[in-house]
């Protein structure tokens, strides 16, 4: 396998891409300690005191320190500026924190904004669940801030506001109080031999779920670790054409994501290089599984220096006018 063949955009660990092959694994392993879905289970105190350590360290420039802090999205038309991982959001939407067929997770995150057209594909998308997937609604993960833009803890991408962590396991039946929402963990779907899904917690529902996503039209990736690909490949059956949208990627075995084409006429939005056609299965997603296993098995080795968190200036110029405007 090319590493060049690889996407790694997705990845919350930056200096990635400007390592050698050699020092692949070393970060690998670095990603699957620092992805979201390693943070899936952390609760509000173990993420608030996250956030006050890495601004204790952070550089003052670092465009991370003025997107972390907003409380309030941009009072702007609605506007995904730039790309999913450098960029912002103007006009953004919450996604209310109950539905009939969804329930947002770790709301003190405020990490539930998003660029209208992602509320509206989630609302229609939640609706569909019980009667495509038999579950009774979804539980929704991080999107992203107020005004989008990097986040102090978490996520290289979510800053356009068309990026949207699902977690893996059903909603409940029943409404979830504040303090569950808060504190319930995830469901890990992947064995301890990191090769296989656990047969106790996969089950035909996360393909379905997953498979409704793809086949979106208004989807344009969808991300979930590499064993879950395989689980994917072996379960599609005949109808695959929706797998070539769904990715390996580091962690993502708590949640998957779905990340949505920019909408129709927002010329400030970068679209993505459409994903290579084919199922992605085979020696593909075998090359992930073995990259994986040796990243938590093999030998262990430093990590990287980090890349220095993205500043106002690596952002475009939009992004100004979104972190002032009141
Ligand atoms: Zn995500």
């Amino acid at each position: 396998m090319s590493f060049r063949g690889l996407s790694f955009r997705h990845m919350s660990f930056r200096s990635l891409s400007q390592l050698g092959a050699s020092s692949m694994l070393c970060c690998a392993l670095a990603m699957l300690a620092l992805t979201p879905a390693a943070r899936a289970q952390e609760t509000q105190s173990q993420e608030a005191a996250k956030r006050a350590a890495v601004l204790r360290t952070l550089p003052t420039n670092a465009a991370k320190r003025i997107f972390g802090a907003e409380k309030t999205p941009a009072p702007l038309e609605a506007r995904s500026i730039g790309f999913y991982a450098r960029g912002c959001l103007a006009g953004a939407e919450a996604l209310p924190v109950n539905g009939d067929t969804w329930q947002v997770m770790r709301i003190s995150r405020n990490r539930m904004w998003a660029n209208p057209a992602m509320i509206d594909f989630l609302e229609k998308f939640a609706g569909e669940v019980p009667r495509q997937v038999g579950w009774p609604g979804i539980l929704v993960g991080d999107m992203s801030q107020p005004r989008g833009g990097p986040m102090l803890t978490g996520h290289a991408s979510h800053q356009i506001g068309l990026d949207a962590d699902l977690w893996l396991t059903p909603m409940p039946e029943q409404r979830l109080s504040q303090t569950a929402r808060e504190t319930m963990s995830a469901v890990n779907m992947v064995a301890p031999d990191w090769m296989h899904v656990d047969p106790k917690a996969w089950t035909v529902g996360q393909l379905k779920l997953i498979r409704l996503a793809a086949k979106d039209a208004r989807v344009e990736r969808v991300f979930v670790n590499p064993v879950i690909k395989k689980a994917l490949c072996e379960g599609a059956g005949r109808d695959r054409a929706w797998l070539s949208k769904v990715r390996p990627m580091w962690g993502h075995n708590y949640h998957f994501h779905i990340r949505l084409h920019c909408p129709a006429g927002d010329a400030s939005c970068t679209p993505q290089t459409p994903p290579k056609p084919g199922d992605g299965c085979g020696k593909e997603v075998d090359n992930w599984l073995a990259l994986q296993h040796r990243a938590i098995f093999g030998p262990k080795h430093k990590p990287g220096k980090p890349k220095p968190p993205l500043t106002m200036a690596d952002l475009p110029d939009a992004c100004r006018a979104v972190a002032v405007a009141r």
